[in-house]
């Protein structure tokens, strides 16, 4: 390893907590810092698809996700009355790349990064709000809100949708709101299958579920409204807005404690590129946050990271290294960041003629259309094993 010093992290998600991992493991002197007091989760559930895995796979965490979470392998899109419109098989990706797909509550996801980051030796610090940064002739320097402040070779910005560290390498770019708002929750019960993951399709909105431990379900809501509206009792409204829907819709609500449900508006950023200026880059929603449709945002952050450290540990200089990772991660992000946004649009349609279409195209897809775009996105994600010829 030609490059040496110490290497920070701002943010302890998904993302950095899983660097921290990578770039110990790699032979870094390696910190995170997280604005929280105490490292911990946001959410309900998360999906952790292939190419994350075998990314994990390289940090030995895979078996450990797997174990935490539930492997799904199938993938049902439904309407909002339980019609099938299509059924994906998902298993074959396990037999062709060697991993399974997990669904996982974020809290045991992030018990298992952050475990997997202090045992290869990293220091994560929380009640660490990052505020600024400057160059120094050895690297970075960090400056937090407690006052403190830390020097490193590298600063690495994994501090999520509203990044400071973006901020002041990037400048202001917009975030986009989608049009549509989510309401996530875990149901306690085993009230649905286990290995399958089901989105059902309505007017204006989606809701999906799948089973993330023997006896909990996490679900998602996905509604179109305005941008910022406040809503005090959020399992109230998503009850009021899909009382309508087949089973296991309502039961899933019924079985859901009101304080485990969460609200968040959809946002994203355009993609461009240029996230790195000297010593700082980016990783994860910093560099890229995407609308949730694909279930890839979490999923890109961890290949980040890896891809990250891989190549911090061939190149000859920093300045290399980053510019290889930008050239390794824009194209694939960028093709999802896009690909997921598009996907919202159609799945939030409010038009019945609209819908009537694009519910008709759903069905006539054949399944190994499906299956042959989800092992094109492994393939470009640059983490599946080579083929041997
Ligand atoms: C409804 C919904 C469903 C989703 N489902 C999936 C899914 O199934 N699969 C998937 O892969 N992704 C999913 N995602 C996306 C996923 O949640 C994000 O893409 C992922 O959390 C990004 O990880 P990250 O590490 O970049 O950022 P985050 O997880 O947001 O972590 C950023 C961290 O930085 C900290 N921080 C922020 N500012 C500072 C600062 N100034 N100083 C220090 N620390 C700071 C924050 O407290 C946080 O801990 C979903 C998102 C939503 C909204």
């Amino acid at each position: 390893m030609k490059i040496h010093g110490k290497v920070l992290i701002a943010g302890g998600g998904i993302g950095g907590l899983t660097l921290a991992r990578a770039a110990a493991r790699a032979g870094f002197t390696c910190q995170v810092f997280e604005r929280e007091a105490e490292v911990r989760p946001v959410g309900a559930g998360i999906l952790v698809q292939t190419a994350a895995m075998l990314a994990l796979k390289r940090l030995a965490l895979d078996a450990r996700v797997a174990a935490a979470g539930t492997e799904v392998r199938v993938g049902f899109g439904k309407t909002d009355r339980g019609a099938v419109l299509q059924r994906s098989a998902m298993d074959f990706l396990a037999v062709e790349f060697g991993v399974p797909t997990i669904a996982i509550h974020r809290a045991r996801l992030h018990a298992v990064l952050l475990d997997g980051a202090r045992d290869a030796g990293a220091v994560v610090h929380g009640g660490k709000k990052l505020e600024h940064f400057e160059e120094t002739p050895d690297g970075v320097r960090a400056h937090f809100a407690d006052g403190s402040s830390a020097e490193g070779a590298l600063l690495v910005g994994a501090d999520g949708l509203r990044s400071v560290v973006r901020r002041a390498v990037m400048g202001e770019t917009p975030l986009r709101y989608a049009g549509y708002t989510s309401y996530r929750g875990i149901a306690e019960g085993s009230l649905v299958p286990e290995h399958e993951v089901t989105e059902a399709w309505g007017k204006g909105a989606r809701f999906g579920f799948a089973r993330v431990g023997p006896s909990e379900v996490y679900w998602f809501a996905v509604v179109n409204a305005l941008e910022g509206g406040r809503d005090e009792h959020p399992l109230d409204t998503v009850v009021r807005r899909f009382s309508g829907w087949a089973e296991p819709v309502p039961g899933l609500l019924a079985a859901t404690k009101p304080e485990r449900v969460l609200k968040t508006d959809i946002h994203d950023r355009e993609p461009v590129s240029g996230s790195t200026r000297g010593p700082v880059t980016l990783l994860g929603d910093a560099a890229h946050p995407t609308t949730p449709n694909l279930g890839q945002g979490g999923c890109m952050a961890i290949e980040d990271a890896v891809a990250l450290t891989e190549c911090l540990a061939v190149a000859d200089t920093l300045p290399a290294a980053l510019a290889d990772y930008e050239a390794r991660r824009f194209e694939p992000t960028k093709r999802l960041v896009e690909a997921s946004f598009r996907f919202g649009k159609m799945a939030q349609l409010e038009n019945g003629a609209a819908i009537w279409v694009r519910n008709l195209l759903v069905r006539a897809t054949p399944a190994r259309i499906v299956e042959k775009q989800l092992r094109r996105s492994v393939i470009a994600s640059g983490f599946a094993p080579p083929v041997r010829a």
